[in-house]
């Protein structure tokens, strides 16, 4: 290997680290150390990633980039269409650290076990021995959370954020929670009413960067799904300050009454757009659970929606992450339930009669975002109903959301929604009949099937699959607590009902 340069350390920074507070940034000497940046095309492909992911992901990166050198880091950064860009992160490393005779590399760790082995392979092969620091954007660590699950027999979201709530003294008076309890949930299941009106996401007018990475991604990428333009996404961190504020402000009030509510024609509701942020480092999940904290503590928003949207970051976002990194490798190839039927078409583009499933994939596909509610029990609820290989849902959800990094999204799919890991964190299915669609939207009421008909021509689809579904696996599930209701319920219709839920549903699959 190449000795002696100017430059002491190379630090390589990935695309979903674009914070100035990064690890290997507070560690790195602006005076000597050189910062790598690559866009590259296996990071681009992993996944048949949505238009506009792979826009903000570029231009946030761009965005990033020129903040640092403005600060006075050297940063070399390495633009997808370079010629001489060899495609990948180690690649990149390895032409970074040959051509300009560095010999130390330093970075912090990588989010996805994907990027963490192949550069450890790389690393071997190549005979160096980089520094690796530990991410510490987030609440808990690794280390942390393994000891706090292990010998658990059961590992649930609610003990541990209780945990993280003590640790972090957030929405804590004298060690005892606010409000007298842990969690408001049971004041946040309304459904939300036609009149109601939403400020949305705060819309930022792209500059020349975002121009010209809009440009690239249309030219490199025409096939890739989603619609690029207009787009409005916050590329810097400043700016995702002010969409933190707008939130905060807006939106944040009444956040928790509606979190559960979906509305037609209505993509964002109060919900605040944030993960991509936070999950690419523009923000600080810290800094945007004390910003909410704050709204509470000045009565500017109610107590069901600040610990609504606060037990989201620093209870399921931690924990998810937690529990990614105690299953990986192979988490993903989970498939408890045996699905085995192919993603249907209408996925990637919207085209289908069901009222709730178009208007989830329609929004996906213009906004790459829909809210954890269209996302767990509208898209997930009818993948799993239908029994659709589990690969291919992961496969799904990773490509088509801008927040979507697979340390998030797979125990979220594979765990929280398709239930393919057989309960590691969830109790039960997320399975749901059109019923509670129909609660909790007004989807019905313009659909081209009746919620209320159960089987038969023109019944909504989700009844009868629900029902195939619950018969399809009992074996299973029958032994699950939380479903021994459900079981009892269908040992008591009578052979002729389950014959018509079990027909309309196989009717309905074979058309799929
Ligand atoms: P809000 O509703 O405003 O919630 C606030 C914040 O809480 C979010 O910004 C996010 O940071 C955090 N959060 C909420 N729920 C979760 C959760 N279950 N896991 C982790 N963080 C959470 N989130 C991702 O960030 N990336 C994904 O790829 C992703 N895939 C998902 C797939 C499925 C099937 C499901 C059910 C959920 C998924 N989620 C994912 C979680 C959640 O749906 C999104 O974080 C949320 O919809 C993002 O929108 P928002 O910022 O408006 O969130
Ligand atoms: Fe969805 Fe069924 Fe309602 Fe149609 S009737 S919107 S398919 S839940």
């Amino acid at each position: 290997m190449a000795q002696s340069s100017k430059h002491h350390n190379l630090i390589a920074v990935f695309g979903d680290q674009l914070s100035e507070d990064i690890h290997a940034l507070r560690l790195g000497d602006r005076d000597k150390d050189l910062i790598l940046m690559a866009e590259v095309m296996d990071e681009a492909t992993y996944a048949h990633h949505h238009k506009k992911k792979l826009a903000f992901v570029f231009s946030a990166m761009r965005h990033f980039a020129e903040k640092l050198s403005a600060d006075g880091w050297t940063v070399r950064y390495i633009k997808l269409d370079n010629p001489k860009n060899t495609g990948s992160l180690a690649g990149e490393i390895e032409r970074a650290l040959t051509e300009l005779k560095i010999s130390s590399l330093l970075y912090t760790e990588a989010s996805e076990y994907r990027v963490t082995s192949e550069l450890n392979k790389w690393a071997t092969t190549f005979g160096l021995t980089p520094k690796i620091l530990p991410d510490d954007r987030f609440i808990v660590s690794k280390e942390e959370f393994s000891v706090w699950a292990s010998g658990r027999k059961q590992l649930r979201m609610e003990h541990f954020y209780r945990e993280v709530r003590r640790k972090t003294n957030i929405l804590m008076d004298d060690g005892a929670p606010v409000g007298g309890k842990w969690n408001f949930d049971t004041e946040n299941r309304s459904r939300a009413p036609n009149e109601l009106t939403f400020r949305g996401p705060r819309p930022v007018q792209p500059d020349h960067i975002t121009q010209e990475v809009l440009e690239l991604v249309e030219r490199v990428f025409p096939r890739n799904i989603g619609i690029l333009t207009p787009f409005s996404y916050a590329v810097t961190r400043n700016d995702a300050l002010q969409a933190l504020d707008d939130f905060v402000k807006y939106s944040l009030p009444n956040f928790g009454t509606y979190q559960d509510a979906m509305l037609e024609g209505e993509a964002f509701l109060f919900h605040s757009v944030l993960s991509q942020y936070i999950n690419f480092g523009l923000l600080q999940p810290l800094e945007v659970c004390l910003a909410a904290e704050a709204a509470w503590r000045s009565g500017e928003a109610p107590i069901n929606s600040v610990e609504g949207f606060i037990r989201q970051i620093i209870g399921w976002r931690e924990f998810i992450r937690g529990i990614y990194w105690i299953k990986m490798p192979g988490y993903t190839d989970n498939n408890f339930l045996d699905a085995t039927r192919s993603l249907p078409n209408f996925y990637w583009d919207g085209n289908t009669e069901m009222s709730c499933l178009r208007a989830a994939i329609s929004q996906t596909l213009e906004h790459s975002y829909a809210h954890h509610i269209q996302r767990l029990m509208v898209t997930g609820n009818f993948a799993m109903l239908a029994g659709i290989n589990p690969v291919e849902v992961h496969h799904w959800y990773l490509s088509v959301y801008a927040d979507a990094l697979e340390w998030v999204e797979a125990p979220n799919v594979i765990g929280m929604s398709q239930f393919a890991d057989g309960g590691v964190f969830a109790t039960k299915p997320y399975a749901a009949s059109g019923n509670y669609i129909n609660k909790m939207s007004n989807h019905c009421a313009d659909c081209r099937f009746n919620v209320k008909i159960k089987t038969g021509d023109g019944a909504c689809p989700f009844n009868s699959l629900y029902w195939d579904f619950i018969q399809r696996n009992t074996e299973k599930l029958t032994g699950n607590a939380r479903l021994g209701n459900v079981y009892r319920t269908w040992s008591k219709m009578s052979a002729e009902k389950q014959n018509a839920y079990i027909d309309t549903a196989g009717d309905f699959l074979d058309k799929l």
